[in-house]
């Protein structure tokens, strides 16, 4: 089978990296990928916003499965046109993708399902926003714009200027929309699933690191490294946040018309009253995606396929290896505000030689060297029996990389480790 895969982040790297291990794969394209990726896939250039030559692209190569990496495409319904034009595709509709692409979609879909989350208040306008604030709101208080922001639409407001500066950053422009929340406290993790709108099953745990300095300082990231599983959510709370927030969610979008297809990863607060939704996401998490694609004991064409044949029912959860994989992102100086782009990178061969997988990211050739491109860059992924050496591993294999314009965390894994450490 000929697939085309869509995206060019680390994410995406690791995805071709795996379909490219499956017997049912006869040639992998990407759209518009990135040097790591062209070493699995041959790339094109077609502009993903154009669903007529995208599935003009699909009918020329005879493209018997589309795989959607980031989440733009699918909240611009780029799934519903290739479904439409009988092109097989994973990734959710654009009614479904509603759960990442509008947070008071999700909100609301909470309330009707009796599914735990922050409490809440949508806002269209920066009178209510404030009336709100005043009556229903402590303070820390968490405020969000409504539609995609890449991470950076949310401010956790620890006082009243901050809280008063971020309603007014988003009711500037005319047709803002924000959903004001309460402050959870607790420790995140991420639960991923496959599903096929009907059934369900499990791809495990993962923790992100969202804030781009050591000891989670600094302002936000796409995500500067993450570990898998994540062991505090355990099989308790895993099986508690199944049932109270991954089922409702999936019978609760099929009842009302909207099935959801594809990969849910819904991002937890572990309270004291236990697991409850901060957000969902329509694909898969970067850079989690990397360490569940480097523990995957299965073939990913395959379990994409089934998701998207509506398959899934009676199907046991996917197997997983019992190793810990840790990755650790290096970005380009700057980043997230300012990333320096150009910078050279070289000693990727030297770090996979310590038994790491590079995946790239913002990368690009010039000439034969291989440059910067973007924010993120490089994401180094290892495994091990525990996060401690997974993570000494991943960065035994960041020090061989060569990339003087560019730096990373020296932590990740840090909650885990301390508390292997114990
Ligand atoms: P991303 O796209 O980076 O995944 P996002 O913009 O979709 O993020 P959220 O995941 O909803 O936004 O929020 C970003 C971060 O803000 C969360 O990871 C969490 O740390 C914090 N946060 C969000 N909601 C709450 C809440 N109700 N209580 C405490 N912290 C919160």
């Amino acid at each position: 089978m000929n697939v085309l895969l869509l995206g060019s982040g680390g994410r995406e790297h690791a995805l071709a990296w795996k379909l490219a291990q499956s017997p049912r794969l006869t040639s992998l394209h990407a759209i518009p990928g990135n040097p790591g990726i062209g070493q699995h896939a041959t790339l094109h250039d077609v502009p993903l916003t154009d669903h007529a030559a995208i599935i003009d692209f699909c009918r020329a190569q005879d493209i018997g499965f589309v795989v959607v990496g980031p989440e733009a495409p699918l909240v611009d319904g780029l799934s519903d046109a290739l479904r439409a034009a009988s092109v097989p595709v994973f990734g959710p509709s654009q009614a479904a993708a509603q759960l990442e692409g509008s947070k008071g979609f999700t909100k609301d879909l909470c309330a009707r399902e009796n599914i735990p989350t922050a409490g809440y208040v949508r806002v269209r306008d920066l009178e209510s926003a404030r009336a709100a604030l005043a009556r229903d709101f402590g303070r820390p208080v968490v405020i969000k714009a409504d539609g995609l922001a890449a991470g950076k639409g949310v401010t956790v407001a620890m006082t009243e200027d901050e809280a008063q500066a971020a309603i007014a950053a988003i009711f500037e422009k005319p047709g803002g929309e924000a959903v004001i929340e309460e402050f959870l406290e607790g420790e995140e993790a991420s639960l991923f699933v496959l599903t096929d709108g009907k059934a369900f099953v499990t791809l495990g745990s993962a923790q992100d690191h969202k804030r781009v300095g050591d000891g989670d300082t600094g302002p936000n990231t796409g995500g500067m490294g993450a570990y898998s599983p994540a062991r505090v959510l355990t099989p308790a709370l895993e099986a508690e946040a199944i049932e109270t927030i991954i089922r409702p969610t999936i019978e609760g979008m099929a009842r009302e018309g909207m099935p959801y297809s594809g990969v849910l990863y819904a991002g937890l607060m572990l309270t004291r009253t236990g697991p409850k939704l901060i957000e969902y996401n329509a694909r898969f998490g970067d850079p989690e995606c990397q360490v569940l694609m480097l523990r995957l004991d299965e073939d990913l064409l395959e379990l994409m396929l089934a998701t998207e044949a509506g398959e899934l029912t009676g199907r046991p959860a996917p197997r997983f290896g019992t190793q810990t994989a840790l990755t650790v992102v290096m970005a380009a100086n700057g980043y997230p505000d300012t990333p320096q782009t150009g910078g050279a990178i070289g000693g990727i061969e030297a770090a996979e030689g310590t038994g790491a997988q590079v995946f790239q990211a913002g990368t690009r050739l010039d000439g034969d060297r291989l440059v910067a491109a973007g924010g993120r860059v490089l994401t180094v992924t290892a495994t091990g029996a525990t996060v401690t050496e997974a993570q000494a591993t991943a960065y035994r294999a960041v020090d061989r990389i060569d990339f003087p314009a560019g730096f990373c965390r020296r932590d990740i894994g840090w909650r885990e480790v301390g508390r292997e450490g114990r």
